[in-house]
């Protein structure tokens, strides 16, 4: 009967629900030991100027490798570690490390480099963000003109008021603010107006189709043209293809930041980059 069918479904239904938060469960604790156990390295992508092809910046990538060797992606464990407020703990890790490593760099002749870093919306409207971030700067002696912390239009469903105050008061220290993913999320330009930003980060589904698609090329030249008109830079993510990087730097993109110049890369491969310099490469 139906009644019986419809409880086969919903039996189905819960067994399938059980086996999803079991999964859930067992990545929790998995990622509550890699809390414990410092599981956790950083990748660094370059970000480069788009006129010289130099690196100026680079972007810390969080990754996550168990003790099995296998590697868990941050779109994986990211969203977890927001839902169980594990990202505290494990950004202030990130910023940590990050500033460090920057510094080095800083120390060892690549003083121009800017260190972009990703907080989670929980981190940047906690409490404790301000007093974290100056005593990682303190800390490590990384000159907070140099931080850019990278946020998503996300950060603003809650409290914009909040958000706008709480980027006033990094602009005040001297830190640098960057909207990630710009056009994916709930984009307004009211917000773009209030907002102290000083970077705007294209978000790479429209990069990845301005060379196929006349329409996102329009919506990419629209967001360079709103930027710089509110004297913000721009920075494409996603760039994979030499006819991408063209037609960004015909656009007049500031920055450029995708597997055509590199992936991101452990500590000594970055290291070894920054006394190369890059080139494109063909993305495979
Ligand atoms: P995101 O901040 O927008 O970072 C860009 C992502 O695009 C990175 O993925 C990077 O590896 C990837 N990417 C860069 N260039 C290209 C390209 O040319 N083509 C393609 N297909 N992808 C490219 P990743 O490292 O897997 O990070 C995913 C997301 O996880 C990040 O997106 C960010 O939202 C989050 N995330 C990563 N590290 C951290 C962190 O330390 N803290 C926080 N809160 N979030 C992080
Ligand atoms: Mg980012
Ligand atoms: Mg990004
Ligand atoms: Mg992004």
């Amino acid at each position: 009967s139906a009644k019986e069918k419809g409880r086969n479904n919903y039996q189905f239904f819960s067994k399938d629900m059980a086996f999803v938060a079991a999964r859930k469960t067992a990545l929790e604790g998995d990622l509550n030991r890699a809390v414990i156990n410092k599981e956790f390295t950083l990748h660094y992508q370059p970000q480069i100027l788009a006129k010289t092809g130099e690196i100026i910046g680079m972007e810390a990538l969080i990754r996550w490798q168990k003790n099995d060797g296998s590697i868990v992606s941050p779109g994986e464990f990211i969203p977890l570690a927001e839902e169980t407020r594990l990202i505290l703990p494990i950004g202030e890790w990130v910023l940590y490390t990050a500033c460090q490593q920057a510094k080095k760099w800083h120390d060892d002749g690549n003083s121009h480099l800017k260190l972009a870093v990703n907080l989670s919306s929980l981190q940047f409207m906690h409490d404790d963000l301000i007093t974290t971030i100056q005593k990682v700067l303190k800390t490590t002696g990384f000159k907070a003109s140099s931080l850019e912390l990278e946020i998503t239009e996300s950060v603003v469903l809650d409290d914009a008021e909040k958000a706008i105050s709480r980027m006033q008061t990094l602009r005040e220290i001297g830190v640098q603010i960057a909207i990630d993913d710009f056009g994916t999320g709930y984009s307004s330009l009211s917000y773009l107006k209030r907002f102290p930003l000083n970077n705007l980060k294209i978000a790479q589904p429209f990069v990845q189709d301005m060379a196929t698609n006349p329409r996102d090329k329009s919506l990419v030249e629209a967001i360079i043209f709103i930027a710089h008109s509110l004297d913000m830079s721009v920075i494409a993510e996603g760039v994979e293809t030499e006819e991408q990087l063209a037609l960004l730097q015909d656009l007049g993109c500031d920055e450029i930041q995708g597997f055509l110049f590199s992936r991101p890369l452990p500590v000594a491969h970055f290291t070894k980059l920054l006394m190369t310099g890059v080139t494109p490469v063909k993305v495979i």
